[in-house]
């Protein structure tokens, strides 16, 4: 049996493989999918030649994390960095543009400029270490605020601000504020909130520091990077391989899993601690996504130019419209006018379809469970800033919101987080400790993203993880894991 077990080969299951095998251990690790990659894998999902990313396309967060940049991530993958990092089309054929550069988006957005400015510059000073307080766990000791209180200051500003009824008030106009909403609407829920406001603070500093890459060939690369690296230092990955129960890998010393809490209490419920097994089942997942691919004979027709130019393109309309659309799917319904996220990889990397042909990456949010196929829906929400889509179509697939529970356990009712993500939820991720990583079962670690710092392709709830064990469990210094 390997030193090291590592259950899931998602993003953070192979981030801490990574770490484990460098330090010289042997490790194993075991996808129950016939593929590695979990929420960050490529497909020809609809027609040979076409790859559309099944879950994740847009990478800020690989970028910005501790975990990517150690690992040197830029130098095994390219990342394309688009000039324009997101754009939200308005009604009339108006759009709110996120430039790479903070000064030109400020241009563009008038009379509101100076305001949004004022918002993002000071956050811009500090970006470094907004990220490594938000990359990290709230409850951490010593606290990362305290390591960073100027930095901690201007974010908990921001924060308090844009999730509180006051989010309008330094907005005159319409886009600036629909440009913050497209982002904060990023995690499900209802709007304004300080768990939403945390997160798209976070991404929308990232869109002018380091950009929202996609990478080249899909999100896949950055898996295979990663495993070339795990299986380089003697790693062993075997797919088809479910983990039922914790019995099956008990003579590993460390074991990692990449699952959610109840894929833990499935794994090892009669093992755990009556306290510990009671937070498990408390923990909260939230609603869905109905996900939908498109192959297209053309590139998207948007009435806005300068959106073609978009990796990401936010299609909730409005900061009310998007607000409205949310509160419906927190309230339970399907929205008839929903917040449609959208990429468009074919735009940056024409190697992800035959030539004369686009594809296109689209989801909006549902309530958990939903079996309901929203393509018709997202379809029509696309066509309303963007006359003509409809024509372009080739072909789509849909996975709705209970698709995505069967496609990977870890989205439990079709929550891509694992886990709702509230500012309790963010405390309490699955548990209100400061090493929320470590379960009561010796050498046994959660490391999935229903740890801190929850959803995103970023590997830091594996590098956590992984950095505590290599302590605890084999006395070891972490090792470099540079490229
Ligand atoms: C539609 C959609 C769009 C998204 N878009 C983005 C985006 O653009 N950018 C971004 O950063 N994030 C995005 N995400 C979120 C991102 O994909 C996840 O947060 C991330 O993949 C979480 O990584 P993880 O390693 O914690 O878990 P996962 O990626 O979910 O991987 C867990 C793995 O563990 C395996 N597993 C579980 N239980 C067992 C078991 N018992 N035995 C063996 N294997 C097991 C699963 O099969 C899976 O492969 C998106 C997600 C979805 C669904």
């Amino acid at each position: 049996m390997a030193d090291v077990t590592v259950v899931g080969a998602g993003p953070n299951g192979l981030a801490a493989a990574v770490v484990m095998a460098r330090a010289g251990l042997s490790v194993q690790v075991r996808e129950a999918a016939d593929t590695i990659g979990g929420g960050s894998r490529t497909k020809e999902l609809i027609e040979p030649g076409h790859l559309h990313d099944v879950c994740s396309a847009v990478h800020p967060m690989a970028l910005a994390s501790p975990f990517f940049r150690d690992f040197e991530l830029a130098r095994r993958v390219r990342l394309i960095v688009p000039e324009l990092s997101y754009a939200n089309p308005l009604s009339g054929g108006r759009a709110a543009l996120a430039w790479h550069s903070l000064e030109r988006t400020a241009e563009g957005l008038g009379r509101d400029g100076a305001a949004y400015r004022a918002l993002m510059e000071p956050l811009a000073e500090h970006s470094e270490a907004i990220t490594d307080l938000l990359m990290g766990s709230l409850l951490q000791s010593p606290p990362s605020a305290l390591r960073h209180p100027a930095a901690a200051l201007r974010l908990g500003l921001a924060v308090l601000e844009q999730g509180s009824p006051a989010w309008n008030l330094r907005f005159r106009g319409e886009e600036a504020p629909a440009l913050l909403t497209g982002v904060a609407a990023h995690p499900v829920g209802r709007l304004p909130s300080l768990s939403s406001a945390g997160a798209g603070t976070m991404l929308s500093l990232l869109a002018h520091t380091v950009g929202w890459p996609v990478p080249e060939g899909g999100s896949q690369a950055i898996i295979e990077a990663m495993a070339d690296d795990v299986r380089a230092h003697g790693g062993d990955i075997l797919t088809s391989s479910p983990v039922t129960s914790l019995d099956e890998v008990r003579g590993s010393r460390a074991v990692f899993l990449d699952t959610a809490p109840a894929g833990l209490l499935a794994l090892a419920s009669d093992r755990l601690p009556a306290r510990y097994r009671r937070s498990l089942e408390q923990f909260r997942y939230g609603n869905g996504a109905c996900k939908v691919d498109f192959i297209l004979s053309e590139p998207v027709p948007w009435s806005h130019p300068d959106v073609a130019r978009a990796g990401t393109v936010h299609l909730g309309g409005s900061r009310a419209e998007t607000a409205r659309a949310e509160r419906q799917v927190a309230d339970g319904f399907h929205p008839d006018v929903p917040y449609v996220l959208t990429s468009q990889p074919t735009a940056f990397d024409a190697g992800r379809a035959p030539q004369g042909r686009h594809i296109l990456w689209a989801y909006c949010h549902v309530p958990a469970g939903s079996d309901i196929d929203m393509t018709a829906t997202i379809t029509r929400r696309i066509e309303d800033f963007a006359p003509g889509f409809r024509d372009t179509v080739i072909a789509s697939r849909a996975t709705t919101a209970a698709g995505l529970e069967r496609y990977n356990a870890n989205y439990v009712g079709g929550d891509f987080g694992a886990g709702a993500v509230s500012l309790l939820q963010m405390l309490r991720r699955p548990v209100v400790s400061p090493s929320p990583w470590r379960t009561p079962l010796d050498g046994v670690y959660l490391c999935s993203s229903s740890t801190p710092p929850g959803p995103g392709v970023h590997g830091m709830g594996g590098y956590h993880a992984a950095q505590i064990s290599l302590q605890r469990d084999f006395g070891l210094p972490v090792p470099s894991l540079a490229a």
